[in-house]
Order: C-alpha cells, then structure tokens, then sequence
C-alpha cells in the first residue's frame, strides 16, 4: 500500500475567486490513497461477469480502477489541481465499521474475504484485494471527516471505492460493501455535530445510507435519482417519494426521484425549489455532498442528461448553503461515475462549483444540448408546412 501525500503546486488561487462559498484561500482537501486500485472487479458482459462464450471482447466492470484513475490524474493534473491539496489515509479499524454496520454483517464480508471472495450481490464482487480497499474506502472517508472535526480545513473529498451509498446496515448492495458516507456522518455526530445534511447526487438512490438513518432527527438523508425502483433482494427501498423516514425520523429522508432525461435544468430546479428550502430548514452544522457522475449525460449506468455545466452549479449550490449554515464545513464523498473519460471531468467541473469560482477553469469536450422534444416538434411542425415539393407530406390527410 502506497500512500499519496504531496502539497499541490506553489500557485495559490487567486484573490478574484473570492465569493459567497469561497476565500481566496479557500482549499479542497483530497484524501487518497492508492491501494483502492486493487478492487478487481473483473470482465464480462456489463456488470454480470458472466462470459456468454460468443463475444470476443469482454468488457471491463463498469466499476473499475480506470475511472478512478482518471479522477485521480485530472485532479493532479487538470486546471484546478492548485486549489487542491492532498492527503494519505489509512485502514477503517473493524470496530469504527460497526458504528453503522452489524457485526454479523462485517463478518460475512471478513469470512468472504478470507474464502477468497465471491458474488456478495448481483454485481457485486469481492476478489483478492477488494477488502482491503473498502476498508481504505472506510478509513479514507473517516480521516476525512476527522480532518473537519480536527478543524484542520473545511471542504474535504475522500477520492474513495469501492463505492458505499448503497451498502445498508446488514447488507452490500450495489457494488458496495461499507457505507463510507454513513460512517463518517456518524463520527461526526459522535465528534459533536448536532445536525448533519446528506445532499446525494449519485444517479441511483442513495437507500444504504438513507436505511442507516432512517429512524434519525439528526441526519436529514436528501437523494437526487433517477425512478428506478427497487432492483432485487439486495435493494428493497424505492426511492419513491413516501420513503419519508419512521419514528422520530419521521419527514428526515427526502427523496427527490427525477424523471429519465432530466438534464442541467431539472436538476437545478429540484436543487433550488426542494433541496435548498430543507436543507436551509434542516439548519444542518455539516454538509455531506455524496457525489456520482452517473447522472451525466453519457453514463452507461445512468439515463439522466447532466453536463459539466450542470454538475459545476449543483456544486456552487450545495457550496452556498455549507457556507450559509455550516459554517462552510463540507464533506465531499465519492460514489458511481462509469464513463471513464466524462466522469473525471464531471467532477472536475463539481469541484469548481464548491469553490465558486467566478469562470469555468475546464471546457466541456463532448457537451451536447440534452433533448427538449418541444424544439423537435416545432421542428417538424415547420418541416410539414414549408415542404412543399413532397407531395406524399403536402397531400397527407390526418
Ligand atoms: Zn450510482
């Protein structure tokens, strides 16, 4: 296990970013640490791992070390990598797990690890080395937090996988194992906080963690997905908008299932008509943005249509309200993202959003207008009037 622990280069952002969210020495902390490259998630068709014996190229598990990779060099490398500092993490401790998950639960994965790993759900695998990188999934996120607590910095992103929104207390699911955001909500409840916001933006319903707080006033769980429903044994929540929380958790989990399609618009306006107005009433003294690029425009995992442009506001919007009520504390924490290439640079773009930047630092290569069939009907509407050399169209009769 190697550990990534380097400062980011001498140029300091400059004094015109500052903003509503964000001081001229505003930072985003990463913490990272390379042995989460050793998850093998394996090949096949999809996400199944299964070789149908007629396809003569398999591809790899949409959750692969190679998005991450990317995520990792853009933010090394990309225009924003002087507002970034780096950290190394650590292992998440057995006992740490068990703030959220039970010890029954923790035990299987440990008795799958040492059996040499196995299909824990559908899509979901644990090989030789997966393990240890959801335990550094774990720890990264931890330490993280710890950062904020410590009152070392205030916006930090734990560059995690495997992935954990969907991991619930007793159950992986998918392909999660530990719920990495829920951990670190817990220690920070446990570290004094009183009120912790969970703004999810992953394409898929954020029901692991939603599950683990389900009966709490404290955490109020908010989940931005496309309508998927339930997918199986592993994942029973809906994601519908009656989920609303039980007991005194009653009106605490809020889920925001957004039509297939929805783009930059939907989105902002479901940021700004139903997740600032909770969270603004939520009064929360930490923000944690759980963050997916599977809601892009390109994602094989996904069918919603965000840009770079899109995921650049919801970050300034989730940004603005941890200035606004946090005292601009914010845990950033990864999740999905399957396009290898548009993923690292939707993150990219989010990040910018965080620090309110003032212009965009990184242009979008494939950016496209998602569709708005009014613009077709209209179209075509006009196609069918001023056509008049085809007479099959003039003459048809409606
Ligand atoms: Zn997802």
């Amino acid at each position: 296990m190697s550990a990534h622990q380097c400062k980011g280069p001498s140029l300091q952002p400059s004094s015109s970013s500052a903003s509503a969210s964000s001081s001229p020495s505003a930072r985003i902390n990463v913490f990272w640490d390379d042995g989460m490259l050793d998850h093998d998630t394996g090949k096949g068709v999809f996400d199944t791992g299964l070789d149908p014996g007629f396809l003569d190229v398999l591809e790899k598990h949409p959750e692969n070390s190679d998005r991450i990779r990317n995520m990792l060099s853009i933010l090394k490398r990309g225009p924003i990598s002087p507002f970034l500092s780096w950290h190394s993490s650590r292992l998440a401790l057995i006992s740490e797990l068990l703030s959220f998950h039970t010890r029954e639960y923790i035990d299987s994965l440990i008795e799958a690890d040492k059996s040499g790993g196995k299909e824990i759900c559908s899509g979901t695998f644990m090989n030789p080395g997966s393990w240890n990188a959801a335990l550094l999934a774990a720890g990264t996120t931890l330490s993280a937090m710890k950062h904020i607590m410590d009152g070392h910095g205030k916006i930090c992103y734990a560059l995690v996988r495997p992935p954990g929104h969907h991991a619930q207390p007793t159950q992986a699911d998918g392909y999660c194992f530990l719920n990495n955001a829920g951990l670190a909500v817990q220690y920070a409840l446990d570290s004094g906080c009183k009120k912790v916001a969970i703004i999810d933006i992953d394409v898929h319903y954020g029901n692991g963690t939603a599950e683990g707080f389900y009966e709490s006033d404290k955490v109020l769980t908010v989940s931005l997905h496309m309508n998927h429903g339930s997918w199986g044994a592993s994942h029973p929540q809906s994601g519908a908008i009656n989920e609303v929380g039980v007991g005194v958790g009653l009106g605490y989990n809020l889920n925001v299932p957004l039509p297939n399609g929805t783009g930059d618009k939907g989105y902002k306006y479901a940021m700004t008509e139903v997740v600032v107005p909770a969270v603004t009433n939520f009064k929360p003294d930490m923000i944690v943005f759980v963050v997916g690029q599977d809601s892009s425009a390109f994602d094989p995992n996904g069918r919603q249509c965000l840009t770079m442009e899109g995921y650049r506001e919801i970050g300034r919007i989730v940004g603005n309200l941890a200035h606004d009520y946090s005292k601009g504390r914010m845990l950033i924490v990864q999740e999905g993202g399957y396009h290898v290439t548009y993923s690292a640079y939707c993150l990219h773009a989010t990040l910018e959003g965080v620090l309110n930047l003032p212009h965009p630092l990184l242009s979008d290569p494939i950016a496209y207008y998602p569709e708005n069939d009014s613009f077709a009907i209209k179209a075509i509407e006009s196609i069918k009037r001023h056509q008049p050399h085809v007479s099959f169209l003039r003459d048809a009769k409606h």
